[in-house]
């Protein structure tokens, strides 16, 4: 009995210094734990563009979280310094990636006109598809397109081309041919801002959340996500999934069969 109770004294001692620590070891101890958000209306795509060499590290962060994304290519720069292999792309393909177009040498469309503009895109879409990729997306260069530009875009065999911020976009959105995208993803776009573009389309209604990345490292490019914040948000994302969140390829959300390349 005397043990027990000097058990006990020990226990609430214990105790005590515990909750007295926790108090002044943790500024907020009253956080609120994250809400859980049911997405009933909601559809994320993940874009990269331009090829980027340092884009190949995410493959097996999507793979890991269940994700997978949309690769925009300049098949022009391909297995060029500082840009994707044709065997990495094959690799997120193999996984299920998408590769769009990008362009043969990323040129903004509005700048060049008839034959020069037919040969940006079309050539750029028939050498994916000699990759045996299933191109059907295209991203604008700098987001820049015009009616000549977007009527480009449909000859050359596109189902679907984005542009860049006015996200989220409809579902489906008013233009196929110009749909829109959340702001670039930049090297000070924390990972709470990421989820929020997220949450907020949910609770506003829903909508076509699509991200832009660029290149994908720590610093190196005003137009980056650190690899670290990147694998904080495909984690979360991929968890969300759970909660009702779809994840699809732009190719996916837009849909449409593989058209024949076309020469320009
Ligand atoms: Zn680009």
């Amino acid at each position: 009995m005397k043990a027990l109770r000097y058990l006990l004294i020990s226990l609430a001692a214990l105790l005590l210094a515990a909750c007295g620590s926790a108090e002044v070891s943790t500024p907020a101890p009253q956080a609120k734990p994250k809400e859980a958000i049911t997405f009933k209306n909601t559809v994320v795509s993940l874009t990269f563009d331009d090829g980027d060499a340092d884009n190949y590290q995410t493959r097996s962060i999507l793979k890991e979280n269940n994700l997978r994304a949309t690769f925009y290519v300049v098949s022009g720069f391909t297995g060029t310094s500082g840009y994707m292999s044709a065997d990495e792309l094959r690799g997120l393909h193999a996984d299920g990636n998408e590769i769009g177009g990008h362009t043969l040498s990323h040129l903004n469309l509005t700048t060049i006109r008839g034959g020069e503009l037919k040969r940006e895109v079309c050539q750029d879409r028939l050498n994916l598809l000699a990759y045996e990729f299933d191109v059907v997306s295209f991203a604008y260069p700098y987001g820049h397109y015009d009616e000549e530009a977007r009527q480009a875009v449909i000859e050359c065999g596109y189902n679907n081309a984005r542009v860049v911020t006015g996200g989220p976009a409809l579902l489906p959105p008013a233009d196929a041919y110009t749909f829109q995208a959340m702001p670039y993803i930049v090297q000070d776009t924390r990972f709470p801002k990421m989820t929020r573009y997220v949450t907020e389309a949910e609770s506003g209604g829903g909508g076509w959340v699509v991200f832009v990345f660029h290149h994908v490292c720590d610093g190196c490019n005003q137009y980056a996500v650190s690899l670290d914040t990147f694998s904080k948000f495909a984690q979360w994302l991929g968890e969300q999934q759970k909660n009702g969140i779809v994840v699809k390829t732009v190719g996916e959300v837009i849909g449409g069969q593989v058209q024949p390349g076309v020469a320009p």
